[in-house]
């Protein structure tokens, strides 16, 4: 039965500091306006502290005297296979694992790894949404869920190479900093790749790719899955060891960033390499004068603004550098969304749930809060640092048949440089 998998799962997970969140929760719902699922839909079965109910009662039932009795006494029911399909669906489908929601939170609840938790028990028992599923599936098998095999990398980079004529270097052994793409940059923004490639070029940066190591983006993470999650990882982690980087460069992703910066050390030994992300390096680039920018290069085209992306500056503090930026390239364009920085709301296509067909009618919905706010802003350019995030906002331009261009920060800075 796939809710006793679960329920395993969850008994396993719950130690003391997941007993206590769970015990520390008032029921107060502050955290459902957090999230932009329940914002967009009005549904209170997208707010958060409803994504975890399935975990606090297993906790409740098997832990706590009062949910025994309770079961006991059949005044509340036992989890069941109907459970499991209805909570597949809101946090896979309703939830990106933006950790909005734990801003908010009154009693400090951590509430996004909880929600990933239940995520863990429903990849156990195999309770996971089809097209995530398969691309877990590519990942494992090819090693990337969007098809970029050893043969398409290694086509795709020599063509970003001639086309753009750039110096994509390959496997240096001694190279200072690897740098991994996601595979979205690699088979939907190509430029991307020969942007990063320029500015690092012209840093002066001793710098690598790896075939091995050639993808960042980590669909077992989002699956819950923590054995692919490792294993994920660890391609890139034994590339870097391999090659003697000093550094890991994860470019525009957000969750990727997170999963290899951050949960990494929860799952695994992790080697002693620096791990940072582009928007942290060109910020650095900037700062040092590593690299110099035309000033007011983006000005006279209409407002800019920037949306920040919840795994690289909720998460990952990369606030600042994004807007040193945009201040020298657009010192009289560039304006701010409210809310922004750490407060800034998801752009409701990560977490996987950009890759969930049948998600697409709550995604679409979510990002209508997005529009609102660009249009608030009156912008004409909307700038951002994760790919995920850029493909959402792409897919929305066309479905929405909205007169944005959508533009990732590294090209933007590329376009700039002082040669
Ligand atoms: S993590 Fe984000 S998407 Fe998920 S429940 Fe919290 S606010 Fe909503
Ligand atoms: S805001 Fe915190 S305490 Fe209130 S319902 Fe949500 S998780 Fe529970």
């Amino acid at each position: 039965m796939k809710s006793q998998t679960v329920i395993n799962t969850f008994v396993e997970k719950t130690g003391a500091y997941v007993a206590a969140q769970l015990e520390a929760c008032t029921r107060c719902g502050m955290c459902a306006e957090a999230c932009h699922f329940y914002q967009s839909s009005g549904n209170p079965e997208f707010a958060p502290v409803w994504k975890i109910e399935l975990l606090r009662r297993a906790y409740e039932q098997r832990f706590t005297p009062v949910g025994k009795f309770k079961v006991a006494f059949k005044l509340d029911k036992p989890v069941t296979d109907e459970d499991i399909a209805h909570w597949s669906f809101i946090d896979y489908q309703a939830c990106t694992m933006c950790n909005k929601c734990s801003m908010v939170c009154p009693m400090g609840i951590n509430l996004g790894p909880l929600i990933h938790t239940v995520r863990e028990g429903l990849s156990d028992a195999q309770a996971v949404p089809a097209d995530l599923k398969a691309a877990v599936n590519k990942q494992e098998e090819i090693g990337s869920p969007l098809g970029v095999t050893d043969d398409v990398f290694d086509s795709r980079i020599e063509w970003v190479a001639d086309e753009w004529e750039i110096e994509m270097p390959m496997d240096v052994k001694g190279a200072d900093t690897l740098v991994v793409f996601s595979s979205i940059e690699i088979m939907k923004f190509p430029n991307n790749l020969a942007a990063i490639a320029k500015i690092l070029n012209a840093a002066g940066e001793k710098w690598t790719l790896s075939k091995k190591g050639r993808e960042v983006v980590n669909f077992g993470f989002y699956e819950g899955n923590d054995k692919l999650t490792k294993e994920f990882m660890n391609r890139v982690f034994s590339a870097a060891k391999e090659l003697g980087v000093k550094k890991i460069v994860v470019t525009e992703c957000g969750h990727a960033y997170d999963a290899l910066r951050w949960t990494s050390a929860n799952l695994m030994d992790v080697p002693e390499i620096e791990i940072t992300h582009i928007a942290g390096l060109l910020g650095e680039y900037v700062k040092s004068g590593r690299i110099k920018l035309k000033p007011g290069a983006l000005d006279g085209n209409g407002t800019i603004t920037f949306h920040d992306a919840c795994k690289i500056q909720r998460r990952g503090s990369h606030i600042q550098e994004p807007r040193d930026i945009l201040n020298i390239l657009a010192p009289k364009s560039f304006r701010e969304m409210t809310p922004n920085k750490e407060e800034s709301i998801c752009c409701s296509g990560g977490g996987g749930v950009i890759a969930i067909k049948e998600a697409d009618p709550i995604r679409y919905a979510s990002f209508e809060l997005k529009i609102d706010q660009v249009n608030k802003v009156g912008a004409k350019t909307v700038a951002m640092a994760c790919s995920n995030c850029r493909l959402q906002f792409t897919d929305c331009v066309q479905h929405f048949n909205l007169d944005w261009k959508v533009a990732g920060l590294s090209q933007l800075v590329a376009d700039a440089l002082v040669e």
